[in-house]
């Protein structure tokens, strides 16, 4: 009867995407009071469109905001996917639910 292999993994953070964010000057913020429809859509388009032909002519003394939002997520080193922790009570360890593998509490 042989044992079982136990693979032991961690779970290591990785950047998978850069999304920019511009926000528009403070008077734009009233569009994002939940109206998700069409109307705001359009409005938002055309702020969009008239901050490129700003970008073109800065004259405008408007504040505008580009910030960048890093999308870092958890991989499992046994089988490199996007981890997906599977927590077992028997052993109170979490285990990739993909693979199986324990992963070790703490990594980076
Ligand atoms: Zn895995």
């Amino acid at each position: 009867m042989s044992e079982v292999e136990t693979k032991v993994g961690k779970a290591v953070k990785r950047t998978v995407g850069v999304t920019i964010i511009v926000e528009p000057p403070a008077h734009m913020a009233r569009y994002y009071g939940g109206r998700a429809n069409e109307r705001l859509h359009r409005e938002i388009e055309v702020w969009a469109k008239e901050f490129n032909e700003w970008l073109h002519d800065h004259r405008s003394q408007d504040t505008v905001i580009v910030r960048t939002e890093r999308d870092i997520r958890e991989f499992c080193t046994v089988c490199n996917r996007e981890l997906e922790r599977d927590h077992d009570d028997d052993d109170d360890r979490d285990h990739c639910a993909w693979c199986g593998a324990v992963i070790e509490k703490g990594g980076d």
